[in-house]
């Protein structure tokens, strides 16, 4: 798949030189490998048919050596004339030209401007093919020229970039016989596997990183390499790993939600293309906040043992890192390279509502826009979990078929669902017999705790049993029925003082949502299942369509 990539990439890059796309924008770090992936193009006549010469600027030494001639080229405009006037077959490289650029608060160079609008036509029509690829670290467009420039995604660097890049440091290691090499081909590979995400240079120092820590390099540094990568991505501050030890039997209830998710356990490999199966897109959770949306978020990376990124959609727009469209550009790379994985959105609703209005200057709406096409698009294996408390305010699109693969809706649990997450919350809390003394997590104890606890969200049954057993705590005894007891009678759930809007987010969610939770616990049924109607759980007083999976 990764060669692939590389050719791919390729491919596209030279049929945008040769159909003469006058500007190409190719925003990265990595200039060196951006180089020599152009270099590479520009020399391989079969992708090019006619081979270029590629030439480089830079503010600091302007068009680089003996082509320039005599000539001063470090000025903006001065290197403009040259590629203007220059007659043979070129790709020209100019880095940092986002310095002309509009930027917020700052105007552009409009000479620089004009004299890139003024050479659009020479290049398109010039005898011999020319082109412009500006190179820089940030993203930066001049309105202008939004419709000459062609933005080029690069991708961070293939599992075989980054296994040349290893053999290369091990093969050179070994010359010198300095760090010891305990490595056959898989665990190499695990290695490689570790680093993608990282640009070259960051898997590199990482790499070295492992072998001067203990003077070897073994397969336990992939924990080294792991950690590196943590703490990398956590710089750019738009992504997070998360790293927790929920599974779903810590999540009560839901069922219908978590038998969908098992169902498609394993589809990103091989195996499943028999069937002819694409990779699931991902899906949108909404519902009742407190209801563990986020806490089966967490949990689907156990289940499906995917590394599980969380993306901060506020930060994606804070301006603090970064334009938007980078951040996002960004955000969607790293977790292509990293895939297969888990991308969950968190609140999504905060990044997307209200992109109708026109406050930003329509940054929400392109951004947006970059998402939706990503997630109709995507091909690489890169699972999207959305959570939203506040459905009403996204906008519609989001919604469409082609996006999510569902829309799940995540209800007031019901009271067979109360009845599980009392026991997950009881059985993670009572684990010392001097605290549970006589009382027991039994049937009958669970149906009367949930029978009290009419309307309470999973995140309020679970402060039932800390409050509960901070009553046995203050005077010091193990704790008792009567103590949960007494404090689902004082309690007074969200529910009762937003009945109104939860009234409204379940009827949003009957039309275009489906239940997590099943038909069988949306009814309630004593032990020989003999259907029994308790008020608050019948079904036509619920959210989301009820569809079995
Ligand atoms: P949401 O994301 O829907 O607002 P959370 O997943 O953050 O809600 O829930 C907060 C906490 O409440 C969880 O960490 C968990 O301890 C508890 N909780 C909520 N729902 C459940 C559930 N269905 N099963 C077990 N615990 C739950």
């Amino acid at each position: 798949m990764s060669v692939e990539n590389t050719s791919d990439r390729k491919r596209l890059m030279a049929n945008l030189f040769k159909a003469r796309f006058p500007f190409l924008y190719l925003s990265t770090w990595e200039e060196d490998r951006a180089l020599s992936l152009i270099r590479s193009i520009a020399a391989n006549k079969e992708l090019i048919k006619t081979p270029r010469k590629v030439i480089t600027w830079k503010i600091t030494t302007g068009i680089a050596g003996e082509e320039a001639g005599k000539g001063d080229t470090k000025t903006a405009l001065k290197a403009l004339e040259f590629i203007e006037n220059y007659q043979g077959p070129a790709i020209f490289v100019l880095h940092d030209f986002h310095i002309f650029f509009e930027e917020d608060g700052r105007q552009p160079d409009y000479q620089v401007i004009r004299k890139l609008r003024d050479i659009v036509s020479s290049l398109k029509q010039s005898p011999n093919p020319k082109n412009v690829v500006f190179l820089s670290p940030v993203l930066r467009l001049p309105h202008d020229l939004e419709k000459d420039i062609t933005i080029v995604d690069f991708d961070l660097p293939t599992f075989q970039e980054i296994m040349l890049i290893l053999e290369e440091m091990i093969e050179v290691n070994k010359q010198s016989g300095r760090i010891e090499i305990q490595l056959d081909e898989e665990e190499k590979e695990k290695l490689v596997k570790a680093a993608l995400g990282l640009t070259l240079a960051e898997a590199e120092n990482a790499f070295a990183r492992a072998m001067v820590e203990d003077g070897k390099l073994s397969i336990a540094d992939v924990e080294v390499i792991l950690q590196e990568k943590e703490q990398i991505i956590k710089k750019t501050g738009i992504l997070e790993f998360v790293t927790s030890k929920l599974n779903m039997a810590d999540v009560g209830g839901l069922e219908n939600l978590k038998r969908w998710l098992k169902k498609r356990n394993k589809s990103w490999l091989e195996s499943a293309q028999k069937y002819g199966l694409p990779s699931p897109k991902g899906v949108l959770i909404t519902g009742v906040p407190g209801c563990g949306k986020s806490l089966i978020s967490k949990a689907i990376s156990e289940m499906w043992q995917l590394p599980l990124l969380r993306l901060d959609i506020g930060k994606i727009f804070s301006g603090i890192v970064g334009s938007s469209e980078e951040n996002m550009r960004g955000a969607i790379q790293t977790a292509e390279a990293i895939s297969p994985c888990i991308l969950w959105i968190d609140e999504i609703e905060k990044g997307f509502s209200g992109i109708n209005s026109a406050g930003d200057g329509g940054t929400s709406s392109r951004i947006f826009g970059q998402f939706l096409t990503w997630m109709q698009e995507k091909e690489k294996p890169v699972f999207v979990i959305a959570t939203a408390n506040n459905i009403s305010s996204l906008p519609p699109e989001m919604l469409r078929k082609g996006r999510f693969d569902e829309i799940f809706f995540v209800d007031l649990p019901t009271h067979r669902e109360r009845v599980k997450i009392f026991k997950v919350h009881l059985n993670k809390r009572l684990k010392d017999p001097a605290v549970i003394g006589d009382f027991k997590i039994k049937k009958e104890n669970l149906d009367f705790l949930a029978g009290l606890t009419e309307g309470f969200v999973g995140a309020e049954i679970e402060q039932v049993v800390i409050n509960g057993l901070f009553e046995a705590f203050y005077e010091e005894r193990s704790v008792t029925l009567t103590d949960f007891e007494k404090i689902c009678n004082q309690f007074v759930p969200l529910s009762v003082t937003q009945a109104e809007q939860i009234k409204r987010i379940r009827d949003w969610a009957n039309v275009r949502a489906v239940a997590a939770t099943p038909r069988e616990d949306r009814v309630d049924y004593i032990e020989n299942n003999e259907e029994m109607s308790i008020g608050d759980d019948i079904n036509s007083s619920r959210g989301g369509r009820t569809i079995d999976f």
